[in-house]
Protein backbone atom coordinates (compact mmCIF):
# COMPACT_ATOMS: atom_id res chain seq x y z
CA UNK A 1 0.00 0.00 0.00
CA UNK A 2 1.71 3.04 -1.29
CA UNK A 3 1.12 5.82 1.76
CA UNK A 4 2.77 9.22 2.88
CA UNK A 5 4.07 9.08 6.01
CA UNK A 6 4.58 11.77 8.43
CA UNK A 7 7.50 11.58 10.19
CA UNK A 8 7.73 15.23 10.99
CA UNK A 9 4.56 17.28 12.74
CA UNK A 10 3.64 20.28 10.94
CA UNK A 11 3.09 23.55 12.48
CA UNK A 12 -0.45 22.72 13.47
CA UNK A 13 0.22 19.39 15.04
CA UNK A 14 3.04 20.82 16.92
CA UNK A 15 1.05 23.35 18.33
CA UNK A 16 -1.77 20.55 19.29
CA UNK A 17 1.18 18.50 20.97
CA UNK A 18 2.50 21.48 23.17
CA UNK A 19 -1.37 22.48 24.54
CA UNK A 20 -1.74 18.55 24.91
CA UNK A 21 1.80 18.19 27.06
CA UNK A 22 0.77 21.70 29.05
CA UNK A 23 -2.42 19.87 29.91
CA UNK A 24 -0.78 16.46 31.03
CA UNK A 25 2.14 18.53 33.58
CA UNK A 26 -1.18 20.71 35.00
CA UNK A 27 -3.45 17.89 35.04
CA UNK A 28 -1.90 14.25 35.65
CA UNK A 29 -2.66 13.66 39.61
CA UNK A 30 0.79 12.90 41.02
CA UNK A 31 -0.48 9.89 42.84
CA UNK A 32 -0.99 8.01 38.82
CA UNK A 33 2.71 10.12 37.48
CA UNK A 34 4.81 8.70 40.43
CA UNK A 35 2.68 5.09 40.16
CA UNK A 36 3.65 4.73 36.66
CA UNK A 37 7.14 6.17 37.02
CA UNK A 38 7.93 3.32 40.04
CA UNK A 39 6.58 0.79 36.91
CA UNK A 40 3.71 -0.28 39.29
CA UNK A 41 0.03 -0.62 37.75
CA UNK A 42 -2.90 1.35 39.30
CA UNK A 43 -5.39 -0.19 41.42
CA UNK A 44 -9.32 -0.44 40.44
CA UNK A 45 -10.06 3.33 41.83
CA UNK A 46 -6.58 5.11 40.83
CA UNK A 47 -7.45 3.49 36.71
CA UNK A 48 -11.32 4.84 37.37
CA UNK A 49 -10.36 8.40 38.79
CA UNK A 50 -7.66 9.04 36.09
CA UNK A 51 -10.21 7.61 33.20
CA UNK A 52 -13.12 9.75 34.77
CA UNK A 53 -10.53 12.83 34.83
CA UNK A 54 -10.37 12.50 30.51
CA UNK A 55 -14.20 11.43 30.10
CA UNK A 56 -14.68 14.32 31.67
CA UNK A 57 -12.84 16.45 29.22
CA UNK A 58 -13.89 14.28 26.33
CA UNK A 59 -10.38 12.55 26.08
CA UNK A 60 -11.06 9.11 26.94
CA UNK A 61 -12.56 8.28 23.68
CA UNK A 62 -10.39 9.79 21.28
CA UNK A 63 -10.48 7.46 18.34
CA UNK A 64 -14.55 7.36 18.43
CA UNK A 65 -16.25 9.26 15.61
CA UNK A 66 -17.53 12.94 16.53
CA UNK A 67 -21.09 11.64 15.98
CA UNK A 68 -20.38 9.40 19.11
CA UNK A 69 -18.27 12.16 21.48
CA UNK A 70 -15.22 11.11 19.75
CA UNK A 71 -13.24 15.05 19.71
CA UNK A 72 -12.83 15.16 15.83
CA UNK A 73 -9.00 14.65 16.23
CA UNK A 74 -7.10 12.99 13.10
CA UNK A 75 -4.70 9.90 13.45
CA UNK A 76 -1.88 12.02 13.94
CA UNK A 77 -3.41 14.22 16.63
CA UNK A 78 -4.83 10.69 18.46
CA UNK A 79 -1.27 9.69 17.96
CA UNK A 80 0.12 13.11 19.49
CA UNK A 81 -2.08 12.71 22.79
CA UNK A 82 -1.10 9.09 23.51
CA UNK A 83 2.46 9.86 23.36
CA UNK A 84 2.03 13.04 25.29
CA UNK A 85 0.16 11.34 28.13
CA UNK A 86 2.63 8.50 27.85
CA UNK A 87 5.70 11.02 28.44
CA UNK A 88 3.54 12.34 31.32
CA UNK A 89 3.82 9.46 33.06
CA UNK A 90 0.08 8.32 32.83
CA UNK A 91 -1.19 4.99 32.39
CA UNK A 92 -2.80 3.39 29.28
CA UNK A 93 -6.80 3.70 29.60
CA UNK A 94 -7.74 0.35 29.85
CA UNK A 95 -8.90 -1.14 26.08
CA UNK A 96 -12.56 -3.25 27.14
CA UNK A 97 -14.50 -0.08 26.81
CA UNK A 98 -13.17 2.36 24.74
CA UNK A 99 -11.06 0.83 22.10
CA UNK A 100 -13.04 -2.68 21.95
CA UNK A 101 -16.55 -2.71 22.69
CA UNK A 102 -17.57 0.71 22.15
CA UNK A 103 -15.94 0.36 18.44
CA UNK A 104 -18.40 -2.56 18.36
CA UNK A 105 -21.82 -0.61 19.86
CA UNK A 106 -21.40 2.31 17.60
CA UNK A 107 -20.43 -0.11 14.42
CA UNK A 108 -23.19 -2.87 14.80
CA UNK A 109 -25.74 -2.05 17.89
CA UNK A 110 -29.12 -0.79 17.98
CA UNK A 111 -30.25 2.71 18.80
CA UNK A 112 -31.48 1.73 21.91
CA UNK A 113 -28.31 -0.16 22.44
CA UNK A 114 -25.98 2.93 21.55
CA UNK A 115 -28.25 5.13 23.69
CA UNK A 116 -27.95 2.80 26.40
CA UNK A 117 -24.12 2.01 26.35
CA UNK A 118 -21.99 4.18 25.30
CA UNK A 119 -22.31 7.12 27.68
CA UNK A 120 -20.95 5.02 30.49
CA UNK A 121 -17.85 4.41 28.27
CA UNK A 122 -17.37 7.72 27.11
CA UNK A 123 -17.36 8.99 31.11
CA UNK A 124 -15.68 5.89 32.64
CA UNK A 125 -18.41 5.14 34.78
CA UNK A 126 -18.85 2.09 33.48
CA UNK A 127 -16.16 -1.13 33.27
CA UNK A 128 -16.04 -3.84 30.55
CA UNK A 129 -14.17 -7.03 30.50
CA UNK A 130 -14.23 -9.50 27.48
CA UNK A 131 -15.48 -13.20 27.71
CA UNK A 132 -13.50 -14.69 24.56
CA UNK A 133 -11.57 -17.17 25.98
CA UNK A 134 -12.21 -20.33 27.40
CA UNK A 135 -10.14 -23.78 29.04
CA UNK A 136 -10.02 -25.20 25.60
CA UNK A 137 -11.03 -22.00 23.21
CA UNK A 138 -8.17 -19.78 22.62
CA UNK A 139 -6.34 -19.33 19.66
CA UNK A 140 -9.01 -21.71 18.35
CA UNK A 141 -11.72 -19.48 19.63
CA UNK A 142 -14.48 -20.51 17.44
CA UNK A 143 -14.79 -23.61 19.16
CA UNK A 144 -15.81 -21.70 22.23
CA UNK A 145 -18.66 -23.90 24.05
CA UNK A 146 -19.99 -21.43 26.60
CA UNK A 147 -24.22 -21.97 26.19
CA UNK A 148 -26.85 -19.53 25.35
CA UNK A 149 -30.00 -20.72 24.62
CA UNK A 150 -33.29 -18.68 24.31
CA UNK A 151 -35.85 -18.67 26.98
CA UNK A 152 -38.74 -16.08 26.18
CA UNK A 153 -37.57 -12.71 26.76
CA UNK A 154 -34.23 -13.83 28.11
CA UNK A 155 -30.85 -15.81 27.18
CA UNK A 156 -30.00 -18.81 30.14
CA UNK A 157 -25.74 -18.73 29.47
CA UNK A 158 -23.76 -21.65 31.09
CA UNK A 159 -20.03 -22.56 30.86
CA UNK A 160 -17.01 -20.85 31.62
CA UNK A 161 -14.59 -18.38 30.26
CA UNK A 162 -10.84 -17.59 31.47
CA UNK A 163 -7.99 -15.18 31.93
CA UNK A 164 -10.66 -12.35 32.28
CA UNK A 165 -8.64 -9.99 32.52
CA UNK A 166 -10.43 -7.83 35.17
CA UNK A 167 -13.45 -9.20 35.70
CA UNK A 168 -13.66 -8.69 39.58
CA UNK A 169 -13.29 -4.44 38.52
CA UNK A 170 -15.91 -4.49 35.93
CA UNK A 171 -19.77 -3.81 35.50
CA UNK A 172 -20.22 -5.56 32.13
CA UNK A 173 -18.59 -8.13 30.19
CA UNK A 174 -19.17 -8.47 26.42
CA UNK A 175 -18.96 -11.94 25.70
CA UNK A 176 -18.89 -14.93 23.00
CA UNK A 177 -21.31 -17.31 23.29
CA UNK A 178 -22.82 -20.53 21.08
CA UNK A 179 -26.39 -20.08 20.46
CA UNK A 180 -26.72 -22.69 17.75
CA UNK A 181 -24.48 -26.24 18.12
CA UNK A 182 -26.29 -27.26 14.37
CA UNK A 183 -24.57 -25.16 12.31
CA UNK A 184 -20.74 -24.23 11.13
CA UNK A 185 -18.93 -23.67 14.33
CA UNK A 186 -18.24 -20.08 13.62
CA UNK A 187 -21.68 -19.35 12.82
CA UNK A 188 -23.13 -20.92 15.47
CA UNK A 189 -21.47 -17.59 18.02
CA UNK A 190 -23.17 -15.26 18.85
CA UNK A 191 -22.37 -11.44 21.25
CA UNK A 192 -23.96 -10.78 24.73
CA UNK A 193 -23.85 -7.93 27.02
CA UNK A 194 -23.83 -9.43 30.33
CA UNK A 195 -24.01 -7.57 33.85
CA UNK A 196 -21.27 -8.94 36.36
CA UNK A 197 -24.20 -8.64 39.15
CA UNK A 198 -26.35 -11.48 37.48
CA UNK A 199 -27.19 -14.78 39.80
CA UNK A 200 -25.67 -17.16 39.11
CA UNK A 201 -22.15 -15.43 37.43
CA UNK A 202 -19.12 -15.92 39.85
CA UNK A 203 -15.82 -14.52 39.28
CA UNK A 204 -12.56 -16.19 40.63
CA UNK A 205 -9.13 -14.77 40.84
CA UNK A 206 -6.66 -16.03 39.15
CA UNK A 207 -2.88 -15.16 40.36
CA UNK A 208 -0.24 -14.01 37.58
CA UNK A 209 3.40 -14.84 37.59
CA UNK A 210 4.29 -10.81 38.89
CA UNK A 211 2.46 -12.04 42.28
CA UNK A 212 -1.06 -9.41 40.78
CA UNK A 213 -4.46 -10.43 40.98
CA UNK A 214 -5.06 -9.24 36.98
CA UNK A 215 -6.76 -12.41 35.62
CA UNK A 216 -9.75 -14.48 36.32
CA UNK A 217 -12.17 -17.18 35.38
CA UNK A 218 -15.56 -16.72 35.13
CA UNK A 219 -18.11 -19.67 35.69
CA UNK A 220 -21.99 -19.28 34.51
CA UNK A 221 -24.92 -20.90 35.83
CA UNK A 222 -27.93 -20.37 34.51
CA UNK A 223 -27.16 -17.07 33.85
CA UNK A 224 -30.40 -14.84 32.69
CA UNK A 225 -29.61 -12.04 30.42
CA UNK A 226 -32.02 -10.43 28.20
CA UNK A 227 -32.93 -10.63 24.40
CA UNK A 228 -32.32 -6.85 24.38
CA UNK A 229 -28.29 -7.69 25.25
CA UNK A 230 -27.79 -9.04 22.28
CA UNK A 231 -25.87 -7.04 19.65
CA UNK A 232 -26.80 -7.90 15.86
CA UNK A 233 -28.47 -10.68 15.16
CA UNK A 234 -27.80 -14.52 16.65
CA UNK A 235 -25.10 -15.78 14.40
CA UNK A 236 -23.50 -12.66 14.36
CA UNK A 237 -20.95 -12.88 17.25
CA UNK A 238 -17.78 -14.02 14.97
CA UNK A 239 -17.71 -11.30 12.28
CA UNK A 240 -17.93 -9.04 15.42
CA UNK A 241 -15.40 -10.31 16.91
CA UNK A 242 -12.92 -10.58 14.33
CA UNK A 243 -14.27 -6.89 13.60
CA UNK A 244 -12.88 -6.32 17.59
CA UNK A 245 -9.53 -8.30 17.55
CA UNK A 246 -7.82 -5.51 14.65
CA UNK A 247 -8.86 -2.98 17.10
CA UNK A 248 -7.21 -4.72 20.07
CA UNK A 249 -4.12 -5.78 18.01
CA UNK A 250 -3.33 -2.23 17.43
CA UNK A 251 -3.40 -1.05 20.75
CA UNK A 252 -1.19 -3.84 22.39
CA UNK A 253 1.55 -2.51 20.29
CA UNK A 254 2.59 0.47 23.06
CA UNK A 255 4.38 2.29 21.04
CA UNK A 256 3.89 5.60 23.17
CA UNK A 257 4.36 3.31 26.23
CA UNK A 258 7.73 1.97 25.18
CA UNK A 259 9.14 5.50 24.90
CA UNK A 260 8.02 6.00 28.51
CA UNK A 261 10.13 2.83 29.41
CA UNK A 262 12.74 3.81 27.98
CA UNK A 263 13.07 6.90 29.61
CA UNK A 264 12.65 4.99 33.06
CA UNK A 265 15.78 3.12 32.16
CA UNK A 266 17.45 6.14 30.82
CA UNK A 267 16.81 7.88 34.29
CA UNK A 268 17.47 5.04 36.13
CA UNK A 269 20.86 3.93 34.58
CA UNK A 270 22.42 7.25 36.00
CA UNK A 271 22.01 5.46 39.71
CA UNK A 272 24.76 2.63 38.37
CA UNK A 273 27.83 2.38 40.50
CA UNK A 274 30.27 2.27 37.73
CA UNK A 275 31.32 3.98 34.47
CA UNK A 276 31.74 0.78 32.60
CA UNK A 277 28.48 -0.30 33.43
CA UNK A 278 27.02 2.50 32.43
CA UNK A 279 28.48 2.28 29.24
CA UNK A 280 27.42 -0.71 28.18
CA UNK A 281 23.69 0.25 29.46
CA UNK A 282 24.56 2.73 27.20
CA UNK A 283 24.81 0.56 24.18
CA UNK A 284 21.95 -1.97 25.14
CA UNK A 285 20.03 1.08 25.19
CA UNK A 286 20.98 2.48 21.93
CA UNK A 287 20.20 -0.48 20.30
CA UNK A 288 16.25 -0.60 21.64
CA UNK A 289 15.80 3.08 20.81
CA UNK A 290 17.05 1.87 17.18
CA UNK A 291 14.11 -1.14 17.22
CA UNK A 292 11.84 1.13 18.72
CA UNK A 293 12.52 4.23 16.34
CA UNK A 294 11.60 1.14 13.48
CA UNK A 295 8.26 0.23 15.12
CA UNK A 296 7.20 4.29 15.57
CA UNK A 297 8.14 4.30 11.26
CA UNK A 298 5.42 1.91 10.58
CA UNK A 299 3.35 2.83 13.39
CA UNK A 300 3.39 6.24 11.70
CA UNK A 301 2.31 4.22 8.26
CA UNK A 302 -0.80 3.09 10.21
CA UNK A 303 -1.58 6.70 11.39
CA UNK A 304 -0.78 8.00 7.81
CA UNK A 305 -2.85 5.31 6.45
CA UNK A 306 -5.81 6.17 8.92
CA UNK A 307 -5.88 9.56 7.71
CA UNK A 308 -6.04 8.77 4.34
CA UNK A 309 -9.46 6.90 5.68
CA UNK A 310 -7.82 3.50 4.56
CA UNK A 311 -8.59 0.47 6.80
CA UNK A 312 -6.63 -1.45 8.96
CA UNK A 313 -4.71 -4.45 6.77
CA UNK A 314 -1.92 -6.77 7.79
CA UNK A 315 -0.16 -3.93 9.69
CA UNK A 316 -1.87 -4.34 13.14
CA UNK A 317 -0.52 -8.04 13.23
CA UNK A 318 2.37 -6.59 12.60
CA UNK A 319 2.85 -4.06 15.08
CA UNK A 320 1.36 -6.58 17.53
CA UNK A 321 4.37 -9.06 17.20
CA UNK A 322 7.20 -6.07 16.24
CA UNK A 323 5.59 -4.07 19.59
CA UNK A 324 5.06 -6.97 22.35
CA UNK A 325 8.31 -8.40 21.39
CA UNK A 326 9.66 -5.09 22.02
CA UNK A 327 7.98 -4.20 25.33
CA UNK A 328 9.76 -7.61 26.60
CA UNK A 329 13.58 -7.39 25.06
CA UNK A 330 12.82 -3.10 27.23
CA UNK A 331 11.53 -4.94 30.25
CA UNK A 332 14.40 -7.54 30.27
CA UNK A 333 17.54 -5.28 29.30
CA UNK A 334 15.58 -3.08 33.32
CA UNK A 335 15.99 -6.73 34.87
CA UNK A 336 19.62 -7.34 33.59
CA UNK A 337 21.31 -3.80 33.67
CA UNK A 338 19.74 -3.39 37.37
CA UNK A 339 21.18 -6.65 38.10
CA UNK A 340 21.40 -7.12 42.42
CA UNK A 341 18.79 -3.91 42.34
CA UNK A 342 15.89 -6.30 39.87
CA UNK A 343 15.69 -9.49 42.28
CA UNK A 344 12.53 -9.33 43.89
CA UNK A 345 12.74 -7.51 46.83
CA UNK A 346 9.63 -8.82 48.70
CA UNK A 347 9.60 -9.09 52.38
CA UNK A 348 13.77 -7.72 52.08
CA UNK A 349 14.73 -4.43 52.15
CA UNK A 350 15.23 -3.10 48.20
CA UNK A 351 19.17 -1.68 47.04
CA UNK A 352 19.26 1.25 44.68
CA UNK A 353 16.65 3.03 42.62
CA UNK A 354 12.85 2.25 42.78
CA UNK A 355 12.73 1.46 38.79
CA UNK A 356 15.08 -1.52 39.20
CA UNK A 357 13.29 -2.55 42.26
CA UNK A 358 9.82 -3.49 40.12
CA UNK A 359 11.44 -4.44 37.34
CA UNK A 360 11.10 -8.05 37.49
CA UNK A 361 7.29 -7.64 38.55
CA UNK A 362 7.31 -6.17 35.05
CA UNK A 363 9.69 -8.25 33.38
CA UNK A 364 7.02 -11.52 34.90
CA UNK A 365 4.17 -9.97 33.42
CA UNK A 366 4.99 -8.82 30.08
CA UNK A 367 6.07 -12.43 29.32
CA UNK A 368 2.46 -12.37 28.40
CA UNK A 369 1.80 -9.78 25.80
CA UNK A 370 3.06 -11.87 23.68
CA UNK A 371 0.05 -14.35 23.81
CA UNK A 372 -2.89 -11.60 24.75
CA UNK A 373 -4.82 -10.58 22.01
CA UNK A 374 -3.95 -13.19 19.77
CA UNK A 375 -0.74 -15.22 20.27
CA UNK A 376 2.34 -14.14 17.89
CA UNK A 377 2.14 -17.30 16.50
CA UNK A 378 -1.42 -16.62 15.41
CA UNK A 379 -0.25 -13.36 14.18
CA UNK A 380 2.40 -14.57 12.04
CA UNK A 381 -0.43 -17.16 10.87
CA UNK A 382 -2.42 -14.19 9.94
CA UNK A 383 0.88 -12.24 8.23
CA UNK A 384 1.21 -15.73 6.36
CA UNK A 385 -2.25 -15.30 4.79
CA UNK A 386 -2.76 -12.32 3.89
CA UNK A 387 0.52 -11.23 2.30
CA UNK A 388 1.68 -14.32 0.84
CA UNK A 389 -1.44 -15.78 0.16
CA UNK A 390 -0.48 -19.01 2.44
C1 LIG B 1 -2.33 -11.78 30.64
C2 LIG B 1 -3.44 -12.30 29.78
C3 LIG B 1 -4.61 -11.58 29.68
C4 LIG B 1 -5.68 -12.09 28.93
N1 LIG B 1 -6.86 -11.40 28.94
C5 LIG B 1 -7.92 -11.95 28.29
C6 LIG B 1 -9.22 -11.33 28.38
O1 LIG B 1 -9.39 -10.28 29.03
N2 LIG B 1 -10.26 -11.92 27.76
C7 LIG B 1 -10.11 -13.06 27.03
O2 LIG B 1 -11.10 -13.52 26.46
N3 LIG B 1 -8.92 -13.69 26.93
C8 LIG B 1 -7.83 -13.16 27.56
N4 LIG B 1 -6.61 -13.80 27.49
C9 LIG B 1 -6.51 -15.07 26.79
C10 LIG B 1 -5.71 -15.01 25.50
O3 LIG B 1 -6.45 -14.40 24.48
C11 LIG B 1 -5.30 -16.45 25.15
O4 LIG B 1 -4.40 -16.87 26.15
C12 LIG B 1 -4.67 -16.57 23.80
O5 LIG B 1 -5.60 -16.35 22.78
C13 LIG B 1 -4.01 -17.96 23.59
O6 LIG B 1 -4.93 -18.97 23.88
P1 LIG B 1 -4.58 -20.15 24.90
O7 LIG B 1 -4.06 -19.55 26.16
O8 LIG B 1 -5.76 -21.03 24.99
O9 LIG B 1 -3.36 -20.92 24.25
P2 LIG B 1 -3.45 -21.99 23.06
O10 LIG B 1 -4.39 -21.51 22.02
O11 LIG B 1 -3.70 -23.33 23.66
O12 LIG B 1 -1.99 -21.91 22.48
C14 LIG B 1 -0.86 -22.54 23.12
C15 LIG B 1 0.38 -22.27 22.27
O13 LIG B 1 0.21 -22.87 20.96
C16 LIG B 1 0.37 -21.90 19.94
N5 LIG B 1 -0.59 -22.16 18.85
C17 LIG B 1 -1.90 -22.44 18.99
N6 LIG B 1 -2.48 -22.60 17.77
C18 LIG B 1 -1.50 -22.40 16.86
C19 LIG B 1 -1.47 -22.40 15.43
N7 LIG B 1 -2.56 -22.64 14.71
N8 LIG B 1 -0.27 -22.13 14.80
C20 LIG B 1 0.84 -21.86 15.54
N9 LIG B 1 0.87 -21.86 16.90
C21 LIG B 1 -0.29 -22.12 17.55
C22 LIG B 1 0.07 -20.57 20.60
O14 LIG B 1 0.72 -19.50 19.95
C23 LIG B 1 0.63 -20.79 22.01
O15 LIG B 1 2.02 -20.55 22.01
C24 LIG B 1 -5.53 -13.31 28.23
C25 LIG B 1 -4.32 -14.01 28.30
C26 LIG B 1 -3.30 -13.53 29.07
C27 LIG B 1 -2.04 -14.35 29.15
Amino acid sequence: METSVNLDFNEEEKKFRESIRQWMVENVPEDVRSCTARGAMPDKSMQQRWERLLGSKGWLTTTWPEQYGGPGWSATQRYIFDLERALAGAPPTSPFGVAMVGPVLYTFASEEQKERWLPGIQSGETLWCQGYSEPNAGSDLASLKTRATLNGDHYLVNGQKIWTTQAHWADMMFCLVRTDNTVKQQQGISFLLIDMKTPGLEVRPIYSIDGHHHLNEVYFTDVKVPVENLVGKEGMGWTIAKFLLTHERTTIAGVADIHHEINRLKSAMESLPTENERQQAQRRLASLEIDLMALEYTNFRTVAATDEGKPFGPESSGLKIKGTELQQRVSQAMVEIGGLMSLPWDNKQPIGDEVFNQASRRYNFLRACTIYGGSNEIQKNVLAKMLLGL
